[in-house]
C-alpha cells in the first residue's frame, strides 16, 4: 500500500527545519493519468503510457534541440509527499531503511528522477514515456540522458583527472 500520511512501525520522523528558500521556480507541470498513489508506478517504464510536460511560457524557447536526444532526464517536485522521515518502512513491516537509501517520494526535498522516452515535442508540449508521477506534479528541469549527451563546451584538466 502507498503511504498517505502515515507513519509505520519502526519508522523515525524528525521535527523539519524552518525552509530555506533555493530559489527553485516550476518550469511546467506534467500531466499523467495518475490522479491516486495507490495507482501510479513505482518507477515509470518506457513502455508505460504516453505523459505530456507541458512547458510554461517564459522557458518554451529553452526547448530548442531536446528533439535530437532519443531520452531526457526528467526532474520534478514530488509536491504531495510528507518530507520529515529519516527512517522508513517501504514494506510496512517494521524493518526500516534511511530515506537515502531509498527512492522513496518522502525525502527532505522530494526531487523525483526519470529517464524518459522522447515520443514528440509539440511546441510548448513533450510527449514522453516513462514517468512515475501523479498529474499535475510540477517540473523542475530537463536534460538530455547523460549517456547520449557529449558536452560542447571544451574539456577542462578536470575532464583528464584520475586517481
Ligand atoms: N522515479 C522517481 C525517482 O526515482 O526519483 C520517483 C520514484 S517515486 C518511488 C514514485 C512514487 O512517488 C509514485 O509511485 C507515487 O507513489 C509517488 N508520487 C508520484 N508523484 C507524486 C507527487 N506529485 N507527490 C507525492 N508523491 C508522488
Amino acid at each position: 500500500m502507498v503511504r498517505e500520511n502515515e507513519i509505520r512501525e519502526n519508522e523515525v520522523a524528525m521535527e523539519l527545519p524552518e525552509p530555506r528558500d533555493a530559489g527553485l521556480v516550476f518550469i511546467g507541470r506534467i500531466a499523467t493519468p495518475w490522479t491516486s498513489r495507490l495507482e501510479t508506478p513505482r518507477q515509470g517504464r518506457h513502455d508505460g503510457p504516453v505523459c505530456r510536460i507541458e512547458i510554461f511560457a517564459p522557458w518554451i524557447p529553452a526547448l530548442q534541440g531536446v528533439e535530437a536526444f532519443e531520452r531526457l532526464e526528467v526532474l520534478y517536485w514530488l509536491d504531495r509527499s510528507r518530507r520529515d522521515l529519516l527512517l522508513q518502512s517501504p514494506a510496512r513491516n517494521g524493518r526500516t531503511h534511511g530515506t537515502f537509501s531509498l527512492r522513496s517520494p518522502v525525502r527532505p526535498n522530494p526531487i523525483g528522477t526519470s529517464i524518459v522516452r522522447l515520443e514528440a515535442v509539440e511546441d510548448a508540449v513533450l510527449l514522453v514515456r516513462g514517468l512515475d508521477c501523479l498529474d499535475g506534479t510540477p517540473l523542475l528541469d530537463l536534460k538530455p540522458d547523460r549517456t547520449l549527451f557529449t558536452p560542447i563546451a571544451p574539456p577542462q584538466p578536470g575532464d583528464f583527472q584520475t586517481g
